[in-house]
């Protein structure tokens, strides 16, 4: 297996004991699996853990963009709880940019944790409002509201997003902030676990941001 445990929520290490893990920080959680390195093979071991729960990402990559990191939270198959997938590359006004889709259950921790904001979920800033923006997934439409980071406690070097399918919530996490005017209309979320054979044209690889 290709993949490390952690907490979904901080960077500890997590204890694995009589079949629970626990954080030190943050008590008995699902853990978190994720790549020392972003490539194929371990994909696949993330495919297998995650076990059918999707793992979106913006689609299709454009010329010279990658896959460069992916994570899943779960205690078993079965069990999973949140995924989650950057894609890296360089767009002309921004440079380089990473965009962060977390897909999770309610008051896991994961996508706040990416995004660097207090709460567990996105808060009330969503579904207040008309949307920033209206994306999809797959073919279903998604809103999506911003998610303010101004109390987080890192600095302002992204934008957040978030919405809700299928009663899950779905953080866009994008960096540089000013990434954020790249989202349009025609942007597609795809689960890359329904790619098929797709994915093996699918580039690995490249500096992972640090979350
Ligand atoms: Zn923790």
């Amino acid at each position: 297996m290709s993949l490390s445990s952690g907490c979904p929520r901080c960077p500890a290490p997590v204890l694995h004991t009589d079949g629970r893990w626990s954080c030190p920080d943050h008590g008995e959680v699902a853990p978190l699996w994720r790549p020392d390195e972003a490539t194929y093979d371990a994909f696949g071991d993330h495919l297998l853990a995650a076990d059918g729960f999707p793992t979106l990402t913006c689609w299709p990559l454009g010329p010279g963009w990658s896959v460069t990191d992916f994570a899943v939270v779960g205690a078993e198959p079965g069990r999973t709880r949140a995924t989650m997938s950057c894609i890296s590359g360089t767009s002309a006004q921004d440079g380089p940019v990473d965009v962060i889709v977390v897909t999770e259950e309610p008051g896991t921790g994961l996508g706040a944790r990416v995004a660097g904001t207090r709460h567990d979920d996105p808060g009330d800033e969503v579904g207040e409002g008309p949307p920033m923006v209206k994306i999809r997934v797959d073919h279903q439409p998604l809103s999506l509201w911003p998610v303010s980071t101004s109390d987080g406690s890192q600095e302002w070097d992204r934008s957040v997003v978030a919405g809700e399918a299928g009663g899950r919530w779905l953080w866009l996490v994008l960096r540089p902030a000013s990434a954020v005017l790249l989202l349009r209309p025609d942007w597609v979320l795809r689960d890359l676990s329904s790619v098929g054979p797709g994915l093996l044209e699918v580039p690995f690889g490249g500096p992972a941001p640090a979350w």
